[in-house]
C-alpha cells in the first residue's frame, strides 16, 4: 500500500511522528519513506510492504498527514498503474517534461570516436531544432577486442560540445557505478553545460547492483532498456528496482529481441508493446530503432525499416526516440551498418511528426467514440 501525504505535511510536526508511530505500530509491516523533488511541487510517499492485505484503505485514509491510500497490486508497486491511482506519469528534467503524452527524439552517435564527428552531431541536431542527444562513452560490447569507448576521458568535451550547441539532455549509458560519479564529476568540472539520461542497457537489465546504484542517485533520469533475452515481466520488475531504492524519474526501452528465427532484422522488433507498457505502467516509453532492425535496408518504395519501426512506435503512442547516427557511418567504430547519416535528420523529424500527428489524431478519434458510448 501506498500513503501520498499531504502537500503541507511538515516532517518535523507532531502529526508526522504521530503519524510514524502508527505505522510501526502496525504488525508485520515495514514502512519506507519516500521524498520526490518535483518542480512544482514536492510530494512524500510512504510504502507499507508486508501483510497489507488486512489494512482498509479508508483507515489508512483516515490517518494524520495522509491525502490518500492505494492498494498496490504486487507488481511494480511504485512504477505501475494501480486502482485509483492519480500518481503522475511523467517528470521534469533540465526544464523538458518527459510523460506519457510528450515526445523526444535523442538521435546520436552509437559511440563517441572523434571530437570532429560528436561536433558536426551536435550542430546537426542544433540547426535542426532538437535539444537532446544520444552519446555512448562506456560501451558494453559482445567481444573484448572491439573498441570499449573513449569512457571518462571523452566527457569533458562531449559535454563542452552539448553545451555550445544548446543540447540539454544526453543519454549516455553506464555499465558500472563509477561511471556515475565520472558523469557527475565532469559536468561538474565543466560547469553543468549540459544535462545526462543515464543509460542502462539490455545487457545490464537484471544487474541488480547496477540498477540499486544507479537507483539511489536522483540528480540524473534514467533510461532502461528491455533485456534482450528475458519476459517483459522481469524487465518491468528491473525498472522497479531503480524506483524501490528511489529514484522514479525512469524511462522503459523497448528495443527488440534476440530470436533464432532467421531474422530479417538484428533483433525482434517489439514496438506493439508500447501500449501494453503505458497501460501496466506510469513510465514513458522509448523504442530504438537502431539496435532492434540494425540494418539500412529499405521496403520497395525507399522508406527504410528503421524508419517503418519508428513510425510504427510513434503512431503506437511512443515517447522518446533512441537512434543512431553518424556523419560518416563506413568510419563509426560502433555499429556504423545502422547509423543513419546527418542528411537524414530532417527526413526523420519529419516523418516522426507525421506519425506523431496521426497518433494524436486517433487518440483524438478514440476519445470522441468513448464519450458517445
Ligand atoms: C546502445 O544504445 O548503445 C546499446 C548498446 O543498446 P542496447 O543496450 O539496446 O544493445
Ligand atoms: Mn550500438
Amino acid at each position: 500500500m501506498i500513503l501520498i501525504l499531504g502537500e503541507s505535511t511538515d516532517l518535523q510536526s507532531d502529526e508526522y511522528r504521530q503519524l510514524m508511530e502508527q505505522l510501526a505500530a502496525l504488525p508485520n509491516i515495514k514502512s519506507r519513506v519516500h521524498h520526490i523533488q518535483g518542480t512544482e511541487r514536492s510530494v512524500t510517499e510512504i510504502y507499507l510492504i508486508g501483510d497489507t492485505k488486512a489494512l482498509q484503505v479508508e483507515d489508512m485514509q483516515a490517518l494524520p498527514c495522509v491525502e490518500q491510500a492505494i492498494r498496490v497490486s504486487q507488481e511494480y508497486r511504485i512504477l505501475g498503474r494501480h486502482r485509483d491511482d492519480s500518481r503522475p506519469s511523467h517528470f521534469e528534467y533540465q526544464g523538458l517534461r518527459f510523460g506519457q503524452d510528450t515526445l523526444h527524439v535523442f538521435a546520436g552517435l552509437c559511440a563517441v570516436d572523434s571530437r570532429e564527428h560528436v561536433e558536426q552531431m551536435m550542430r546537426a541536431l542544433q540547426d535542426n531544432g532538437q535539444t537532446c542527444a544520444r552519446m555512448g562513452a562506456y560501451k558494453p560490447r559482445t567481444s573484448p577486442y572491439s573498441f570499449q569507448g573513449h569512457g571518462k576521458s571523452c566527457l569533458p568535451w562531449v559535454f563542452q560540445l552539448a553545451g555550445k550547441y544548446d543540447i540539454k539532455v544526453i543519454a549516455m549509458e553506464v555499465t558500472h557505478e563509477s561511471h556515475i560519479s565520472e558523469i557527475r564529476e565532469s559536468l561538474e568540472a565543466t560547469g553543468k553545460p549540459t544535462g545526462v539520461m543515464l543509460q542502462i542497457g539490455t545487457r545490464n537489465t537484471q544487474n541488480f547492483e547496477l540498477l540499486k546504484a544507479v537507483g539511489r542517485q536522483t540528480e540524473f533520469p534514467v533510461l532502461i532498456k528491455r533485456g534482450f533475452g528475458i519476459t517483459l515481466d522481469e524487465s518491468l520488475n528491473a525498472a522497479e528496482y531503480l524506483a524501490s531504492e528511489g529514484n522514479s524519474k525512469v524511462i522503459f526501452a523497448l528495443r527488440g529481441m534476440k530470436t533464432n528465427l532467421g531474422d530479417p532484422h538484428r533483433n525482434f522488433v517489439d514496438f506493439a508493446q508500447v501500449p501494453v507498457v503505458k497501460r501496466l505502467t506510469r513510465m514513458p516509453v522509448c523504442v530504438d530503432p537502431s539496435h532492434s532492425v540494425g540494418t539500412r535496408s529499405a521496403s520497395p518504395e525507399g522508406i527504410m525499416d528503421i524508419f517503418h519501426a519508428t513510425a510504427q512506435a510513434v503512431i503506437a503512442g511512443a515517447n522518446m526516440v533512441l537512434v543512431d547516427f553518424h556523419p560518416d557511418p563506413p568510419k563509426a567504430l560502433v555499429d556504423g551498418p545502422q547509423a543513419l547519416r546527418l542528411e537524414e535528420l530532417p527526413y526523420l523529424l519529419e516523418d516522426v511528426a507525421i506519425s506523431r500527428k496521426a497518433y494524436l489524431e486517433r487518440a483524438e478519434a478514440t476519445g470522441k467514440f468513448l464519450a458517445r458510448q
